[in-house]
């Protein structure tokens, strides 16, 4: 293991968010290839690590000025064993082949873990999204898929929103699909309502998260009711978040951006989140606009010298980091921890750095990571796609029933397996051998592909 570990680093140096990605997985399956001989005989750690495909292309695009732009395009098709390659695409300035490559390899765990019928795969641009004009935006996504519609497809590859594409933006990708291929397919997921998408999508990963927690505060017998929570980025996970949390009885003392924090004492409650949806998803404003209307709060600007993040520096019970990787380092834990917090819940992808994560175990909070707490995103997309195939479209309640439904078996499928393997309470090692041992079972099964 430590020599496959050696070999995916020396291969790609510059790739350190997917060696992270790696470690957690290998330190966590080691005591499954420990004891399993077929796996370490038919080398499933190799091939698992390593992407069935990577497309990287040029995106030109013309500005406003009329001068043309280019970016960099990437779509990692990870792992088809369970499905079509599934996963988003991100747009955003910090996107390299590395971060593509570890958003890619945590979907394949984690689209496992759904039940649902889908492989991994991840894509994007590090074309930076803010302050382009609505025409820019197109522009740009319309020569993205100038390229990827050859790789796509309904049974092929099916991506959907992350980082910097949202709603408008899949409409943008799916026009220019449907022109070049002359098919209206379900191609993509987190599509318009009016035009094939599924109710519950947009909300899907920040309540499904919320609905994560719950479970796992159950297991304490607790319960969100009166609880005092701090959610970070603003977008899609943390707006739902947030509403979801309202719904339970939770106060949200916290939201953010790239460029700072806003803490509210008062809490975020449904009125003043509408304001912040309005913000981000019509003005495309900063978190920093709430204190236009609610004064009360204080914002505190983003300190790149600063050794710790001071939005995890607010005593809470309860933390959702919903807004990237590595937005909480070991010195924020500290402060989480000194702050009385019981309970982590990432929205985000790997928003916790492994000594963070250490610190949170050695604490006994209940941590919930990634791949397993965001699943309700990419599992009612799976869900779009059955709704897509049949020509339906099912009601409200049935699909957050369903999404309900999913995350309590991925939190029990979590403790299953963590407690099989004496890890009992880890959800980080029970996410991560459940959806490995069935990804690689597959594998198995369709032979030396
Ligand atoms: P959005 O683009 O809607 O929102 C992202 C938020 O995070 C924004 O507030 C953004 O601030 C902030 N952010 C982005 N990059 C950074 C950074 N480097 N430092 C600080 N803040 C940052 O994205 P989503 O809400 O969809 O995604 C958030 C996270 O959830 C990501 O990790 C994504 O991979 C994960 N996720 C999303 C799913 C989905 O269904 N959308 C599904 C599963 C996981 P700013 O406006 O300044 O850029």
């Amino acid at each position: 293991m430590e020599a496959v570990i050696r070999q995916i680093r020396d291969k790609d140096p510059e790739q350190h968010e997917f060696h992270q990605a790696v470690d957690e997985v290998v330190e966590s399956v080691k005591p499954v290839l420990e004891r399993n001989f077929e796996y370490r005989q038919q080398s499933v750690l190799q091939r698992i690590t390593e992407p069935e495909r990577v497309i990287m292309f040029r995106v030109p695009w013309m500005d406003d000025e009329g001068q043309v732009q280019v970016n960099r395009g990437f779509r990692v098709e990870m792992n088809s064993a369970l499905g079509p390659y599934k996963g988003g695409l991100r747009f955003h300035a910090s996107v390299n082949l590395g971060i593509i490559k570890f958003l890619a390899f945590e979907q394949v765990f984690k689209n496992s873990l759904t039940t649902l019928a889908m492989g991994g795969g991840k894509g994007g641009s590090d074309f930076d999204p803010k302050g382009k004009s609505d025409n820019e935006m197109m522009r740009f996504c319309q020569s993205f898929m100038a390229e990827l519609f050859r790789h796509i497809g309904p049974n092929t590859d099916v991506p959907a929103g992350d980082i910097g594409v949202g709603a408008r933006e899949i409409g943008y990708l799916f026009g220019m699909y449907k022109k070049l291929a002359n098919e209206f397919t379900g191609v993509l997921t987190g599509k318009s309502l009016a035009w094939g998408g599924s109710l519950i999508r947009p909300e899907a990963t920040g309540y499904g998260s919320v609905y994560f927690a719950a479970e796992m505060l159950a297991t304490k017998r607790e319960t969100l009711e009166g609880k005092q929570c701090l959610v970070s980025g603003s977008g899609n996970v943390a707006q739902f978040t947030t509403e979801k949390i309202l719904d339970l009885g939770g106060k949200v003392l916290t939201l953010s951006d790239s460029s700072g924090h806003i803490f509210d004492e008062e809490g975020i409650d449904a009125e003043k989140l509408e304001f912040v949806k309005e913000v981000k998803n019509i003005r495309r404003g900063r978190i920093s606009d709430y204190l236009e209307k609610y004064p009360g709060a204080v914002y505190t600007p983003v300190n790149p010298t600063m050794d710790h993040n001071p939005i995890w520096s607010h005593r809470a019970d309860c933390a959702f980091p919903s807004a990237t990787q590595n937005e909480i380092n070991a010195q924020d834990a500290l402060n989480l921890v000194a702050g009385g917090l019981h309970l982590v819940c990432e929205g985000a992808n790997m928003p916790t750095t492994p000594e963070a994560v250490d610190v949170f175990h050695q604490e006994g909070l209940l941590f919930a990571p990634g791949k397993a707490a965001n699943a309700g995103g990419v599992a009612v997309s799976g869900l779009e796609m059955a709704q897509n195939s049949m020509r339906l479209s099912w009601p409200r309640k049935e699909v957050d029933d369903r999404l309900k439904q999913i995350m309590k078996s991925i939190h029990s499928t979590c403790l299953d397996a963590a407690d099989e393997y004496g890890r009992t309470g880890n959800y980080v090692a029970g996410a991560n051998i459940a959806g490995f041992v069935k990804v690689v079972n597959a594998m198995l099964d369709q032979g030396l592909v």
